[in-house]
């Protein structure tokens, strides 16, 4: 049996087989055609949506490889208010999204009451729809409150699961230990939880993706978001390369074969790197499209990371657009919530 085979059926390879599928082309092929297979065994052709609401871009953090990262003094800050939040929510409704996912900078301005009331005012527009946040690491007593409002899932990437990268990678005083805490908060508390990390992000290791793989294994997400990493000018990784997209989507195959039943989103930043990068995404196993639902006068403030596409187009022809790509790619978006599939 060879290693895609052996991984389709067992989920799993040892240390060395899995670190060298993550090193060598030469599955690619069979990598693609196996997670493609698994992905319609659990969801047929569908591709879920989700209704991206990029709500604030005032942060608390310094993520170095962050754009809107609180140290950068060259960014325009934004914040929508609940109104404005719940006007995306209708257009979305409107043009069949039943997944809106609010995400920001870790910005305080925001008490927790005012985002328990947020996710009240989207539930009590549209009772059937699911409402993810992503707004960072927060005590499990904050989390319980958001859940009680009706939060359904949340998605926080833990970024790497090796302790010396993600001190790299991030400033004093953020750990490791405390987003894999929040996350197993979030799971007990029986979110939907999505957990993940950036390809190519500066100092990544093949031995750091196997440990990223491996927390994986152990946390059980629903959801797995894995995206290129993309420098941004105004942070110390500038010159730094972007992430390489045949690994990106060698590892989206890697992760449908591992984790059948997952939530896998073709992310923006694939979509950025290369014109055609969330066709390819969908095609190595991914079976979720994030689009922007954020008022187009703040998209270009939301800027993570260089270049970021989808800045300039409308809610209804960013749908349009997107119902002829993930078609080329040989798929069907469903207007559904798109829940896990029981694992
Ligand atoms: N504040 C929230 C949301 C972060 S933005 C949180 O902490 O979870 C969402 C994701 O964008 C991050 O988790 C990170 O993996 C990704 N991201 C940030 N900067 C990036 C960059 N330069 N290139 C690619 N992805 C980036």
């Amino acid at each position: 049996m060879n290693l895609v085979e052996e991984l389709k059926i067992n989920r799993n390879l040892p240390d060395e087989e899995l670190l060298h599928l993550i090193n060598t082309d030469a599955y690619d092929d069979a990598l693609m055609k196996a997670a493609d297979e698994v992905r319609r065994s659990v969801y047929n052709d569908e591709v879920f949506l989700r209704g991206l609401i990029e709500f604030t871009n005032y942060c608390k953090n310094n993520c170095r490889y962050c754009g809107i990262r609180g140290g950068n003094g060259n960014a325009e800050r934004y914040r929508l208010t609940k109104e404005e939040i719940l006007d995306c929510c209708k257009e979305g409704h409107k043009l069949g999204f039943r997944t809106f996912v609010l995400q920001g900078g870790e910005d305080l301005f925001y008490s927790d009451e005012e985002i328990c009331d947020i996710v009240r005012g989207i539930k009590e527009l549209f009772p059937e729809v699911a409402v993810t946040l992503s707004i960072g690491e927060k005590t499990k007593d904050t989390y319980r409150k958001y859940k009680e409002a009706g939060a359904d899932r949340y998605l926080l990437r833990h970024e790497t699961a090796t302790e010396e990268h993600y001190g790299f990678l991030h400033p004093e005083g953020m750990s490791l230990e405390n987003r894999k805490r929040c996350l197993y908060d979030l799971k007990d508390l029986g979110f939907q939880v999505g957990a993940g990390f950036m390809v190519g992000s500066p100092g990544q290791k093949p031995e750091y993706i196997l440990a990223d793989l491996r927390f994986l294994q152990e946390l059980k997400p629903d959801m797995i978001g894995i995206g290129p990493f993309i420098p941004h000018k105004d942070t110390e990784f500038k010159d730094e390369p972007a992430g390489n997209l045949e690994l990106t989507l060698r590892l989206l195959s890697v992760l449908r074969l591992m984790f059948p039943y997952v939530l896998l989103p073709a992310t923006t930043a694939l979509g950025t790197i290369v014109p055609n990068g969330r066709e390819l995404g969908l095609k190595h196993g991914a079976n979720v499209v994030m689009p922007n639902l954020s008022p187009v006068r703040f998209r270009e403030q939301y800027s993570l990371y260089d270049n970021k596409i989808c800045t300039g187009e409308e809610a209804a022809e960013c749908r349009r657009c997107l119902e002829v790509r993930v078609k080329n790619a040989g798929y069907r978006i469903v207007d559904a919530r798109g829940d896990v599939i029981n694992h």
